[in-house]
């Protein structure tokens, strides 16, 4: 990977996490402190070429303008503990081991581990190729998990956080409750598995999606044109997700980085044109309140439609 990150990585594991974890009794735990700490690196710098790329970006031409944007304090705190402490340390340590997991399991009762180039013998021999295929089904994934989250009730009053924003800016992708993004990573990590994803390529992977999903949350008046628009998720296109009046189970524009499958299953919409954004219906304090509120409310509110009697 990159020889200067991975340095770094190795000196703040010798200078500060093994003298922690020396500290604490927990020596046992340092090979995963290792991959977490090496892959947290890799996420810094993901947010700081996110924070390169898109500020100006919002500089240049913002949607909206406010007056004090203090509701987007929440989104970075969001952003810091998702890349830095979640992704890294779920997208290597925990998917490296349950693959290795599944892979003896599997080599246990005379099973080969499934892969990608088995089934499509084509690709062996074209690691670009196969890199591009994974990010396709992996987007395919995610179109369909962000669909149904939008399906289900007790979903969706845990998805609302994210929709509930009054302030979106490239921030804003990571808001949304923990308990939605276990399932999120869950799901991925199952697709990861069952096309055999190699565990270093993953968090790689999850960057490269995340960073493209970053950009389109941007308060940003960015579109790609007729045919980049129908290429890639551009900030246009994403803002009709988060719009007003599109806001809710119902929605439009649900893919992530491709809007291919919004245009296969016939939820695109190419024509809004930079709405307002936000959830009307969501809870105040999923809109204004802080990150443990937060956290609480939507917890709260799938209980609630859990428990709801239904007609
Ligand atoms: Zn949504
Ligand atoms: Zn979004």
């Amino acid at each position: 990977m990159i020889p200067q990150l991975d340095l770094l990585a190795g000196w703040l594991q010798e200078h500060l996490v093994v003298p922690a974890l020396f500290a604490l009794g927990l020596m046992p735990w340092e090979d995963i402190a290792f991959g977490w700490t090496l892959f947290a690196v890799y996420g810094l710098v993901q947010v700081a070429a996110t924070y390169a790329v898109c500020l100006p970006l919002e500089k240049w031409r913002p949607v909206e303008r406010w007056p004090d944007a203090k509701r987007v304090g929440v989104d970075v705190l969001y952003t810091l503990i998702a890349r830095i402490g979640l992704l890294p340390l779920l997208t290597f340590v925990v998917f490296y081991r349950v693959q290795v997991m599944v892979t003896g399991m599997l080599a246990d009762h005379g099973f080969v581990s499934p892969m990608l180039e088995r089934l499509v013998p084509a690709l062996l021999g074209h690691p670009v190729a196969t890199f591009f295929c994974y990010v396709v089904i992996l987007d395919f994934a995610e179109y369909w998990r962000h669909r149904l989250s939008h399906r289900f009730d007790w979903w969706y009053a845990l998805h609302a956080l994210h929709h509930a924003q009054r302030q979106m800016t490239f921030w804003s992708d990571d808001r949304n409750h923990l308990l939605d993004d276990l399932m999120g990573f869950t799901w991925f990590m199952v697709i990861g598995v069952l096309i055999g994803i190699p565990p270093m390529q993953f968090p790689l992977l999850v960057l490269l999606l995340r960073f493209l999903e970053s950009l389109s949350h941007a308060n940003a008046r960015v579109s790609f044109g007729w045919l980049g628009e129908r290429a890639l998720v551009s900030p246009r296109f994403h803002r009709a997700h988060h719009g007003t009046t599109a806001a809710g189970r119902v929605s439009i524009n649900y893919g992530a980085v491709l809007p291919w499958w919004d245009m296969l299953f016939g939820t695109a919409d190419f024509s809004a044109d930079f709405v307002a954004t936000g959830d009307p219906a969501a809870p105040e304090a999923l809109a204004s309140g802080g990150y443990l509120r937060q956290q609480w409310t939507g917890l709260r509110g799938m209980a609630r439609e859990i428990a709801r009697p239904r007609a």
